[in-house]
């Protein structure tokens, strides 16, 4: 059975059309990338996954229960963790304070530190510890945000174009950091531009365009299809 599974899923903004009738299914333990050119409506589908928006009609199913119009808490309670474009750490404290804030209330105090210490390793980020977030160098923070968004051990994590802004080591080193989270079972849906990273992490592609799945398939499959480079040059329209 689909972890996640939207059916005709639909959703306007006054008259425009950002979500159409998108059927959408995503296996346990599968990478998957969510790409499409600027306002295709990536990120209005995952804030409809998360529950920030409700949709004018259709299903988002989460293990085969109806969560369609579950409060984002809800869904955060049912194993759904999401890292947004915007900004979701305290830049005015150190790295290891904004880790304590994301764990104190979900883990036992006796084993608090040693897991904070398990996630700063994990994100490269031991040596910070003591740094304010807010003087991490910009992939350091792009880091520490996922760091905040896997600290509970999500069984979904959603992220929205988390390499923006990285430099290639630091875009590898994510995907690999991905991975690893991957190995111990979270299932990830991405929206992502940069296509090295996509062909680094994905088992499955979706293409978005005006709101509609445009295509579908392995990385391979989506760069070889025509259809969809004529999008990206502004050769299709809805
Ligand atoms: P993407 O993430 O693919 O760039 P978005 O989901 O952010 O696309 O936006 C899709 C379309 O919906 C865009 O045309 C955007 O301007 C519009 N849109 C997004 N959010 C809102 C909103 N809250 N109110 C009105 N229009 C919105
Ligand atoms: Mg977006």
């Amino acid at each position: 059975m689909a972890i996640l599974e939207t059916r005709q899923l639909n959703k306007h903004f006054g008259g425009l059309h950002v979500t159409g009738n998108v059927d959408f299914a995503l296996q346990p333990g599968e990478m998957h990338c969510l790409i499409g050119p600027n306002g295709a409506g990536k990120s209005t589908f995952f804030k409809l996954i998360l529950g920030e928006h409700l949709p004018d009609s259709g299903e988002i199913l989460y293990d085969g229960e109806e969560i369609t119009r579950a409060k984002p808490f809800e869904r955060i309670r049912k194993g759904i963790s999401v890292k947004f474009q915007v900004p979701g750490i305290f830049k005015e404290l150190s790295v290891q304070q904004n880790l304590t804030i994301a764990l104190q209330h979900h883990v036992a105090p006796e084993i608090l530190q040693e897991e904070i210490d398990r996630l700063l390793e994990f994100l490269k980020l031991s040596q910070d510890r003591k740094q304010l977030a807010g003087n991490l160098s910009h992939g350091q923070k792009q880091w520490l945000e996922i760091g905040m968004a896997v600290a509970l051990k999500p069984r979904l994590l959603l992220l929205d174009e988390p390499t923006a802004g990285m430099t290639p080591d630091e875009t590898f080193a994510t995907g690999e950091m991905l991975q690893e989270l991957n190995r111990e079972g979270m299932t990830l849906l991405a929206v992502e531009h940069d296509m090295a990273f996509v062909r680094q992490i994905a088992h499955q592609v979706t293409v978005l365009h005006f709101g509609k799945i445009f295509a579908q398939g392995t990385i391979d499959e989506i760069t070889a299809d025509e259809r969809v480079a004529a999008i990206y040059l502004g050769e299709v329209d809805a």
